[in-house]
């Protein structure tokens, strides 16, 4: 019988234009076949010599499009009767074949040129797109990513636009979000009181708005920004003053490298980041000048910053506007604004005007932010650009949902052998937030064709996500399963780096209910895919207050002092605060639950040093602490400060009283930068010392490290260095972050190897 070859390309090769691609290709290099999508893969028949496909094959690899990213080309013949007189693309046959959405995708170089060029017939056109780039996850309605399930299905193409769309040879053959200035969307813009600004040239007006200090909604890919001139001081401290959100950072957006390099740091590496498809906010260090306004990351060492990424961001820009605020356009902790109408009435009083268009998003995505660390990063937030990219994992498993814990939650959805996790949704205690994640449920579900089996949560029994899980598994009457959070954190990390078995885990964070009924966060774990041991902690610190001792740090910080000073020698250190309150929580045990979270070490050590006494957002006084540290970073110059373990049955516990002793001598005459320094560096120790005693009992070299702590790169880097230079193999998370929206990955995970 006669033989065909059979070459399978696996990796993000679905929605991306590939299929396209090869086709054109296949026609340069008169090679004879077909070409489909097969359960994530791309599949190419071809009768063709393999004189002929070896070419074809090294020019698919070197000239694949830009957003796609491909794993592995294999090839193979097999025996088959089929004869291709030409090369087709040919429709999938499985029908349950797993589908993938591609992320939102920055614009690409081809379309930026005909962005600014005159004789091109979408010049100036904020939506301008092709297969190479546009949004797509955001504005997805349903499975397979067609015109017709997205909200790009209200506008018809002109016949121009259907022309491209349908020539093979064009680069918009089947680019779905395809449109023009005559047939596509357009921009409003409006003042806040609903007066529609008539004008020839929308954006000049607004770039002639920013300029004077105007705050403006501007609607982009994953929902709405809040723009302002980041140089201006007055617009900044407006912008604070009406969003009522103190010190929290704003994200700036410049249009060139060159221009971000007058006020940031930026690596060759960070600028490779920047200049990524994904287009994220890089966390990057500031250079000590004015020119951005200083209200803009107060008390921080580190600034946000990210390129424009749609066609609209580019025509925001000119000579005179180094940077602008491009902040996410939420109340407090609510979900990014998404849709016009909403967005008008609880905008309207922090805006002056809005920049509206009529592609509707269907899925809000906040901008993804990321920490450069070592040649790689840590994700903040994974988001838009990045999700929803599958992780593909070691495991066959029913379908599962993952529903996160409570605070920076996603949810994860297992099917097959991927883990797809969802965008950035927030803190599921807002009332807004928590409709978000009934929705990115139910998206979810519909897009991947899902049929749970299981659901999992955290073992926190209050968590809305809990009482959720609980209530789906009973309407289902599907599999229930609760996962520990610290454990689920361990899973996370050990599933991201692809490892199965044992390994030490080191997971701090600021808080998660213990299998005690404490909350934990300061946690050494020895476990595998199934099972854990808690062999180590931070001592319990009494927590005043409960909840309310992560925000007012303060009170961390007396509780920790009243273990070994009296009131009156507290009162000396706090003379503006209740400390008598305080210490009446603590001795009646009234509202003042037991922790071993580091986090809460942060927080007290931040407020002993007098950087950040009351958060004003989340993880506020650990950020500064670790930002006023970061003039030491590298050196070699720092103390090592005391601390104790002690021995409990079959495991131990670390005091840091000595340590925080030593701190509140040391204030009196160093530096807070060099004692926040060291209190990082003895950290860095109590772990690799920790680790060692572990090692000495369970033999386990993997050391995973996870948890919202680990966001912390002074931290994250000595410690790596620490263990491996003890002959550890240190496992750190790739594909997602250390905080809690890496947790649905870990629950997921767990569950596939229970039902
Ligand atoms: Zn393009
Ligand atoms: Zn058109
Ligand atoms: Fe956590």
């Amino acid at each position: 019988m006669k033989k065909i070859f059979f070459i399978t390309i696996q990796g993000i090769v679905q929605g991306v234009g590939f299929r396209p691609f090869i086709n054109k290709l296949a026609i340069k290099h008169k090679i004879k076949g077909i070409v489909y999508n097969k359960t994530g893969s791309v599949i190419i028949e071809s009768s063709s010599s393999i004189k002929k496909l070896k070419p074809f094959i090294e020019d698919i690899k070197s000239n694949k499009p830009p957003s796609c990213i491909i794993e592995k080309i294999t090839l193979k013949q097999i025996k088959s009767k089929k004869i291709f007189k030409n090369f087709s693309i040919v429709k999938s046959k499985k029908a349950n074949e797993m589908k993938f959405i591609p992320p939102d995708l920055k614009i690409c170089n081809d379309c930026l040129k005909e962005l600014f060029d005159q004789k091109d017939k979408r010049y100036l056109y904020p939506f301008i797109n092709c297969t190479n780039c546009g949004p797509r996850f955001t504005i997805i309605k349903n499975t397979p990513y067609d015109r017709k399930n997205t909200t790009m299905d209200k506008f018809i193409m002109c016949s121009s636009c259907n022309k491209e769309y349908n020539d093979i040879k064009s680069r918009r053959y089947h680019a779905e979000p395809n449109a023009c200035s005559l047939c596509g969307p357009e921009l409003i813009l409006q003042k806040n009181n609903g007066t529609i600004i008539d004008c020839d040239d929308v954006i000049s007006e607004t770039k002639n708005l920013l300029k004077q200090g105007k705050i403006i909604a501007i609607k982009g890919i994953g929902g709405f920004h809040i723009a302002a001139l980041a140089t201006d001081d007055n617009a900044v401290l407006t912008l604070k003053k009406r969003k009522k959100r103190t010190k929290k950072p704003f994200a700036v957006m410049s249009d060139t490298i060159e221009k971000v390099k007058k006020y940031a740091y930026v690596s060759e590496y960070e600028e490779i980041l920047l200049n990524s498809i994904p287009a994220p906010i890089v966390l990057l260090k500031k250079k000590n000048n004015n020119l951005l306004s200083k209200y803009i990351a107060e008390g921080l060492s580190t600034v946000g910053v990210f390129l424009p990424y749609s066609p609209l961001h580019f025509l925001l820009f000119d000579e005179d506007i180094p940077a602008l605020i491009m902040t996410s356009a939420n109340l407090s902790e609510e979900p990014i604004q998404y849709k016009n109408e909403e967005a008008f009435l609880y905008l309207k009083d922090i805006v002056d005007f809005f920049l509206f268009h009529n592609r509707d998003i269907n899925i809000p995505a906040d901008d993804s932010v990321i920490k450069p660390f070592n040649n790689s990063f840590v994700f903040i937030r994974r988001s838009r650009g990045y999700v929803p990219l599958p992780i593909k994992l070691n495991v066959k498993s029913k379908d599962i949902i993952g529903v996160g814990a409570l605070l920076r939650n996603t949810i994860c959805i297992l099917k097959d052998n991927y883990a797809i996790p969802s965008q950035h949704i927030g803190d599921l205690e807002n009332e807004k937030a928590f409709e978000y994640f009934k929705e990115t449920i139910e998206n979810f579900m519909k897009f991947y064709e899902v049929n749970p089996k299981a659901i999992v949560c955290d073992l926190h029994p209050d968590y809305l996500s809990t009482r959720f899980a609980i209530e789906f598994a009973k309407e289902k009457n599907i599999k229930f399963f609760q996962v520990q959070h610290h454990y689920a954190h361990f899973l996370s990390c050990l599933v991201d780096n692809n490892l199965h078995g044992q390994a030490i885990g080191v997971i701090f964070d600021g808080t998660g209910y213990g299998i005690d009924g404490n909350i934990w966060g300061g946690e050494f774990l020895v476990g595998d895919e199934k099972i854990f041991k808690r062999v180590a902690h931070f001592k319990n610190i009494k927590l005043p207050g409960g909840d309310l001792a992560s925000k007012e740090t303060f009170r961390c910080s007396i509780s920790l002092l009243s273990e070994f000073l009296s009131e009156e020698e507290i009162k000396k250190i706090y003379p503006d605060k209740n400390v008598n309150l305080i210490l009446t929580l603590i001795k009646k045990s009234i509202n003042t639950p037991l922790s071993s979270s580091v986090g809460r070490i942060f927080d007290a050590v931040s407020s002993l040093l007098n950087i950040c006494d009351l958060s004003t957002y989340d993880a506020e006084a650990p950020m500064r602490l670790e930002a006023i540290a970061d003039i030491y970073n590298d050196k070699e110059n720092y103390e090592i400060y005391p601390y104790k373990f002690i021995k409990i049955n079959n495991s131990f516990e670390i005091d840091i009283i000595p340590m925080i002793k030593k701190i509140l001598e040391k204030r009196q005459d160093e530096p807070p930068e060099f004692i926040s320094y060291s209190f990082h560096m003895t950290l860095a120790e109590i772990i690799c010392k920790t680790v060692n005693l572990i090692y000495k009992d369970y033999k386990i070299k993997n050391v995973i490290l996870s948890g919202g702590v680990f966001q912390n790169t002074i931290l994250l880097k000595k410690t790596t260095e620490l263990l491996k230079n003890n002959g550890f193999n240190v496992l750190f998370h790739k594909n997602v972050s250390p905080n809690d929206s890496g947790i649905s990955l870990g629950q997921v995970f767990f569950a596939s190897k229970k039902i």
